[in-house]
C-alpha cells in the first residue's frame, strides 16, 4: 500500500509538472527505477512474456487441485479390503456419493465376481458418472482358507507299549475342507510324549496331534492251569502236576521262572492248594491256584439194591406255587422222597423237607446246559452253588446227586466231549454217588395229571428197585402224587428216600 501511495504521489508529481502524455511502459520504467526495482531494470518484453506464463501455469494448477478436490467422491461402506473365509457369502455392503449436496448413490455402479467356492483376491468395482466426471473406486476381497485340516487318529488316542517295542501304526486319516484328503501329506514325528502327527494345507494352515505312549508294562503275566483248576484224587492216588504257562505281554514266554507252592498229601482226605506265582520284568505279578481235593472213592456198585421199594424222586424245585402241596401230601401219607433241589425257590421249603425227614440232594444252581457242561470246572462251579445252599439251610453237605438231563444226556455234548464220563469219575472220585432213574413219569415233557399216574404205576415193579423221576414244580405231578403213592401203598410197595447207601441207578453213559 505504501508502494502504491508513493506511486501514484509520484504519477502526479510529474503530470503536474511536465505536462506530458506518457504511456504505460514509459511510465512504469522510469517509475520502477525510482521506486528502487533495480531487479527489473533489464527486462525484455520476451522475458515480461515468460513471467506471465509460468504464473498462468501456476494458476492452473491451482485452479487443477481445487476441481479435483470438488470432484464428486464415492465412499465405500466398510473396509476396503474385506477378507471371508471360503464357502462364506459375500455381502455386498455397497457405498454412497455425494457432490455439492447431490446424492449420487444411486448413480453407483457395482461390477463384482467373487466367487467364494475359490480362495483367491478378487476387485469390486464401484463406478459412477456425473456429467464430466467418471469416477472409479474399489474394493479388495480376499476368499482365504483360515480353516487348519483335521487328523483323525484310528485307534485310541493314548497307549501303552512295552518299554523293548515300538509302537505300531494303527492308522490315521487327514483332510481339509478345501483340499480334501490329505493323509499322505501328514509328517509323523516321534517325541517325548508319543507320536506327532503333522499336516499343512495350501493355505498354510497347520494341525497336528498326538498320540501318546507310554512305554511302560503294566500287564501281569497270564498263568494257564494245564487239566483242571480243581482236581479229584482218590485217597492214595498220585499226584502228578498236569502242568502250565505263563505269557507276558512284554517278555513273552516266562513258564520256565514259574514259582510252583503247595503241597498234596494224597493220603489223607482233605482240600489241597498249589500255587503258581509269577512276575515279570516290570514287576507285574500274577497268581493263580490249582485246588486239589482228596477224598474217598464211591465204588459205584456199593450200596443196597432194594427190590420192590419205591423212590420219589423231585428234580428242579423248589417251587412256592407245587412244593409246599407235594410237602403236604407226603406228609399226611407218610412218605418220605429225595429232592434234587436247584438255586431256584425259597429256603424254607428247603428247609421244610429237611425238617420233614427227606433227602435234600443236589441238582443244580443254574439248569442250564450250556454253563454246567461247559468244562469240568463249570459242572463243580455249578454244584457248589447250590451244595453252599443246602449246607447253609439245612447244615448238612450232601454227596446225592443227579446230573442235569440225567447221566445219559446228550446234550452236553454240544459243550464238551467226553465230559459225563469224566464228571462221572470225578464226582465218585470226591465220593459223591449220583442217581438216574429208571421210571420216568412224563411231568417234565408234558403229562397231565392222568398221564403222570400211568406213566408211574404202570412201569413199576417188584422185582426191581422203582426210581421214579418226577419234577415237584409240576401242577400235574403235585395232583398226581397222592394216587400213585396209594397205588403203591394199596399194591404192597414200600416207599424209601435215597440215602448214602442206596445202590446207585445209573444210565449208560453217552458222552
Ligand atoms: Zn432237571
Amino acid at each position: 500500500m505504501k508502494v502504491v501511495k508513493k506511486k501514484k504521489e509520484s504519477i502526479a508529481k510529474k503530470v503536474e509538472n511536465k505536462k506530458i502524455k506518457l504511456n504505460q511502459e514509459e511510465v512504469m520504467g522510469p517509475d520502477l527505477q525510482q521506486l528502487g526495482f533495480e531487479i527489473k531494470k533489464d527486462l525484455t518484453p520476451k522475458k515480461k512474456k515468460l513471467v506471465f506464463f509460468i504464473i498462468l501455469f501456476f494458476l492452473f494448477v491451482v485452479l487443477f487441485v481445487c476441481l479435483h478436490l470438488v470432484v464428486p467422491k464415492i465412499k465405500l461402506n466398510g473396509d476396503s479390503t474385506i477378507e471371508i473365509s471360503y464357502f462364506d457369502t459375500y455381502q455386498e455392503l455397497g457405498a454412497t456419493a455425494q457432490f455439492l449436496g447431490r446424492d449420487l448413490t444411486k448413480k453407483i455402479k457395482i461390477t463384482e465376481n467373487v466367487d467364494p467356492n475359490k480362495i483367491g483376491t478378487y476387485q469390486i468395482v464401484y463406478s459412477l458418472k456425473d456429467g464430466i466426471f467418471q469416477i472409479k473406486k474399489e474394493r479388495t476381497v480376499k476368499v482365504v482358507d483360515k480353516k487348519a485340516p483335521v487328523i483323525e487318529l484310528e485307534g485310541e488316542e493314548e497307549y501303552n507299549v512295552c518299554p523293548n517295542e515300538k509302537f505300531q501304526e494303527i492308522g490315521f486319516a487327514a483332510t481339509d475342507e478345501y483340499d480334501g484328503t490329505l493323509t499322505e501329506k501328514v509328517k509323523i514325528k516321534e517325541t517325548e510324549e508319543g507320536i506327532l502327527y503333522t499336516v499343512e494345507d495350501s493355505s498354510h494352515n497347520l494341525y497336528s496331534i498326538t498320540r501318546k505312549i507310554h512305554y511302560v508294562d503294566t500287564i501281569p503275566p497270564e498263568i494257564t492251569l494245564k487239566g483242571n483248576q480243581t482236581m479229584y484224587l482218590t485217597l492214595n492216588e498220585t499226584y502228578q502236576e498236569p502242568g502250565f504257562t505263563a505269557i507276558d505281554n512284554c517278555s513273552k514266554d516266562l513258564t520256565e521262572k514259574v514259582i510252583v507252592t503247595g503241597t498234596v498229601s494224597v493220603g489223607q482226605i482233605g482240600t489241597y492248594q498249589i500255587n503258581y506265582r509269577i512276575k515279570d520284568d516290570a514287576g507285574n505279578e500274577q497268581a493263580v491256584t490249582r485246588k486239589v481235593i482228596v477224598s474217598e472213592k464211591t465204588d459205584p456198585n456199593s450200596g443196597s439194591y432194594q427190590k420192590g421199594v419205591i423212590y420219589l424222586t423231585f428234580d428242579d424245585g423248589p417251587s412256592n406255587v407245587t412244593t409246599g402241596d407235594i410237602l403236604n401230601v407226603l406228609k399226611e401219607e407218610g412218605v418220605k422222597a429225595t429232592f434234587f433241589v436247584t438255586n431256584n425257590g425259597p429256603d424254607y421249603l428247603i428247609k421244610r423237607m429237611y425238617d420233614e425227614g427227606h433227602t435234600v440232594a443236589l441238582h443244580t444252581a443254574s439248569h442250564n446246559y450250556s454253563q454246567v457242561y461247559a468244562s469240568m470246572d463249570s459242572y463243580f462251579n455249578d454244584l457248589k452253588i447250590v451244595s453252599d445252599r443246602v449246607k447253609r439251610i439245612t447244615g448238612q453237605t450232601s454227596k446225592i446227586v443227579r446230573f442235569p438231563g440225567g447221566s445219559s444226556n446228550t446234550v452236553s455234548r454240544n459243550y464238551s466231549i467226553g465230559i459225563m464220563s469224566q464228571l462221572s469219575e470225578a464226582l465218585f472220585s470226591q465220593g459223591y454217588r449220583y442217581y438216574d432213574w429208571n421210571i420216568d413219569s412224563g411231568d417234565a415233557a408234558g403229562a397231565n395229571r392222568e398221564k403222570v399216574y400211568q406213566n408211574v404205576t404202570k412201569n413199576l415193579s417188584k422185582n426191581k428197585m422203582n426210581i421214579v423221576l418226577m419234577h415237584d414244580i409240576k401242577i400235574a405231578t403235585r395232583d398226581a402224587i397222592r394216587d400213585i403213592i396209594h397205588y403203591g401203598k394199596e399194591n404192597g410197595y414200600t416207599f424209601e428216600r435215597i440215602d448214602m447207601d442206596t445202590y446207585m441207578i445209573r444210565q449208560r453213559i453217552n458222552n
